[in-house]
């Protein structure tokens, strides 16, 4: 069993929840996922509670590029950390302008405060991860599963028994019900479906790692619901972009849609809440909008 040191980086802080993990080895730390920029000084006081620097993150491991879950990493690696990435994120590491202007118009002035900003990584500190490439990091061992469908630039990373899921496996709050975060632009149902499964073909999995959620051992029911959900919510958009609903009545009409579907699966009133700010209706709208929308244009065109 490996030590796995789960830090909330939003305790206490009013956006929602988002989780990095610090696995210790004979030489430091390596860190699953860095958190956006903003939270850094939170990640610094948890590494120095457990009686390290924040220097003495060796390597870390991101899922994807998302700024919750990557916009932080240049500031590890000016303190010498290793930054490991799909092959996908990591020119928009390299020079990250472009995800930078494109976060900024998603976020507008809530931004800064949200993320805080980016710098780019130096190409010796940053590196690219094959599909099923394993990494050994002294004791540690960690596989990359390339997991797209939420991102086309995602790696859920496997450590003997547990697999940290970024978000592919969703969000879950408070161990209440499961919601797929769908954000454009690369939004996929059919390519997330091939990645769900290939979580649940892995043997001998006993824990999930969620970065908008933590620990989760029930993997099984977890997934089930995962999918069901996903479709629930692809269904409902795909009514509405064959009746081309407008976009500010769907919005409305899917957050009622997605509230009723908490509750269905067992979410109360409070959990409402930190969903919708996990996931958006503006932005999964959007998202869902988006696949439809190439996914009918490319069917029609051939
Ligand atoms: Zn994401």
């Amino acid at each position: 069993m490996h030590n796995i040191i789960e830090v909330d980086l939003t305790e206490n802080i009013d956006i929602f929840k988002i989780s990095c993990f610090l696995i210790p080895h004979k030489d430091g730390l390596v860190l699953v996922e860095s958190g956006p920029h903003s939270t850094i000084p939170k990640l610094e006081k948890a590494v120095k509670a457990n009686g390290y620097k924040l220097s003495d993150i060796t390597d870390v491991l991101l899922t994807h590029i998302h700024l919750d879950h990557a916009g932080g990493a240049w500031c590890l690696a000016e303190q010498g950390a290793k930054i490991y990435v799909h092959p996908k994120g990591y020119a928009h590491l390299k020079n990250p302008e472009k995800l930078l202007a494109s976060a900024t118009k998603l976020y507008g002035a809530l931004m800064d405060e949200l993320w805080g900003t980016l710098k780019p990584i130096k190409g010796n500190q940053l590196f690219e991860v094959a599909d099923m490439q394993i990494l050994n990091i002294n004791e540690l061992a960690f596989t990359a599963h390339y997991t797209p469908g939420h991102a086309t630039h995602h790696i859920a990373w496997q450590l003997a028994n547990v697999i940290f899921t970024g978000d592919v496996a969703g969000i879950r709050l408070n161990n209440g019900p499961v919601v797929p975060p769908m954000p454009p632009p690369d939004i996929n149902i059919e390519d997330w479906h091939t990645s769900i499964e290939r979580l649940e073909s892995l043997e001998n999995i006993t824990t999930f790692y969620l970065t908008h959620g933590g620990k989760i051992t029930d993997c099984k029911h977890h997934l089930t619901q995962l999918k069901n959900n996903l479709n629930e919510y692809a269904n409902f958009i795909f009514t509405h972009y064959k009746k081309q609903t407008p976009k500010p009545k769907l919005i409305e009409m899917f957050t009622q849609f997605s509230k009723e579907l908490l509750v269905k699966n067992g979410g109360d009133s409070e959990a409402m809440k930190s969903y919708e700010s996990s996931n958006p209706s503006f932005m999964a709208v959007s998202g869902l909008w988006r696949y439809w929308k190439k996914k009918l244009t490319t069917e029609n065109q051939s």
